[in-house]
């Protein structure tokens, strides 16, 4: 919103004059701000025309107030038709040296045409709008009609009193006929015109302000629900609920106080049994070797392990394998690890692949019912055209051949490993490159294990590290 008006007053900006006797014009909207300038200006000023020279001073009334008639305490309004762009900067550079406060322009004889946008090529000096940087003061434009009647008056109010009002008048309000009568305007504007800057600069800042509070709520929020989310999945390992292998925590292996904690003794004559499949024996006493050096477990001269999967190693050839580099029993893979066992640090990354894995056994159990579903529908067609009797092998899947231990699978690979060496340091490296062999983990697999996603650009990390639930 913007408004003016031109009052009349005199050289010094003291109303003498009642408005309804003398020159007043008021108006709402319809002033633009060509130029909001870089200093702050008084929006109340004494009207007058600059000096120019030549072809731009033409069409001017006679007698206009200039700048010389006015008093030299109060601010002062430049007032001039927009003619062309030499004469626009004519009448800005006059002003400037009168040290005008800012300057009011009008297209002249467009009376009937809509006063011009601030943004409009009407106010285009060819200069790609670098007069506006070059002004100091406000430049404002007014309408057409506005611009031409206020000109008018101008000629009327630049000299005595004497010159614009009867003597009777003059007698009336006690003015003095020398005294001067002078228009003063007063032009307010809010931030409405197209090139006010500063106010874009606010918006802009506010937008900014707005998204980066969004941001770091959104952001905030996903940190808590991920906390939440890795304090759920540590409960969900100690409640043994997890298998925590299949999580990918890296290079899993096994503590040395749980490994001590695992049953150790020397077999003695009663605890092996010489001969394979005897029934009168349980686990662990089938083992008669280990099968990771395929040595016979030697009665009373030699210490074994037997891990929770009642697997019996000799301990030289287990404890290094489980302390560095698997939890993993060599021989039916199973985790020596006691239920409930947390292992280090939770990571979002960990959370990921849990909800990953979930998802995934979900998905395929929906299949798996949807397969049910659609085979036992095939069943009954299949019921419908054969004959009664006759077996119908897919109606149920074929059992899962127990994997059972692979008593022979150390001997198959036994001729193709190298002999144990001599030392007991060099035995126990054997033994766990042998153990790791049986496991099936070989180098590669283990490296790929331990960086369950390899491929993750810099951007997705630190969009991740943002948003840590994406
Ligand atoms: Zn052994
Ligand atoms: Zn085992």
């Amino acid at each position: 919103m913007s408004s003016l008006s031109i009052t009349t007053y005199d050289d010094s900006a003291r109303l003498l004059v009642p408005q309804d006797v003398a020159f007043n014009f008021q108006q709402d909207s319809n002033v633009r701000t060509l130029n909001s300038g870089s200093q702050s200006a008084p929006s109340v000023g004494l009207l007058y025309v600059p000096n120019v020279t030549g072809v731009c001073a033409q069409s001017l009334p006679q007698n206009v107030t200039r700048y010389q008639a006015l008093s030299v305490n109060t601010p002062a309004f430049a007032i001039a038709p927009w003619i062309s762009p030499s004469c626009t900067l004519s009448y800005l550079q006059a002003a400037s040296n009168d040290m005008a406060v800012a300057f009011v322009f009008y297209v002249p004889d467009q009376i009937n045409a809509p006063l011009a946008s601030a943004n409009s090529p009407t106010w285009d000096l060819g200069d790609s709008g670098h007069w506006r940087s070059q002004t100091a003061y406000p430049v404002y434009a007014v309408a057409s009609q506005v611009g031409q009647m206020t000109m008018q008056q101008l000629s009327l109010y630049s000299g005595n009193a004497d010159s614009v009002l009867s003597p009777q008048l003059l007698a009336v309000h006690n003015i003095s006929s020398d005294a001067h009568l002078r228009l003063l305007i007063n032009i307010t504007t809010t931030s409405s015109g197209g090139t006010n800057l500063p106010s874009i600069w606010i918006f802009l800042l506010i937008i900014l302000a707005i998204l980066i509070v969004l941001i770091g709520t959104l952001s905030l929020t996903m940190h808590i629900i991920q906390r939440k989310r890795r304090n759920d999945l540590r409960a969900r390992i100690a409640r043994g609920e997890v298998n925590i292998e299949s999580l990918g925590l890296g290079k899993l292996t096994v503590p040395q106080e749980i490994i001590d904690r695992m049953n150790t003794y020397t077999p003695s004559a009663n605890t092996i049994v010489p001969e394979k499949g005897s029934s009168q024996a349980s686990p662990p006493l089938e083992q008669s070797t280990c099968a990771i050096c395929l040595d016979d477990f030697t009665e009373s001269q030699c210490q074994v392990r037997e891990l929770p999967c009642r697997h019996v190693f000799h301990n030289n050839c287990i404890d290094l394998f489980l302390l560095d580099t698997s939890s993993m029993c060599p021989l039916c893979k199973q985790s020596v690890l006691p239920e409930g066992y947390v292992p280090g640090k939770i990571t979002n990354a960990h959370v990921r692949r849990d909800r990953y894995l979930r998802r995934n056994a979900a998905r395929r159990a929906r299949h798996a019912a949807a397969g049910n579903q659609t085979s036992n529908a095939s069943n009954l067609m299949l019921f419908g055209s054969q004959a009664r009797g006759s077996t119908n092998a897919s109606a149920h899947a074929p059992p899962i051949e127990m994997t059972s231990i692979p008593e022979h699978s150390g001997m198959q690979t036994a001729q193709a490993i190298p002999a144990a060496p001599a030392t007991t340091q060099g035995r126990r490296e054997w033994a766990r490159g042998r153990a790791l062999a049986m496991s099936g983990l070989q180098g590669a697999s283990l490296d790929e294990s331990e960086q369950p996603e390899p491929r993750t650009s810099k951007a997705r990390k630190l969009l991740r590290r943002i948003f840590p639930s994406f």
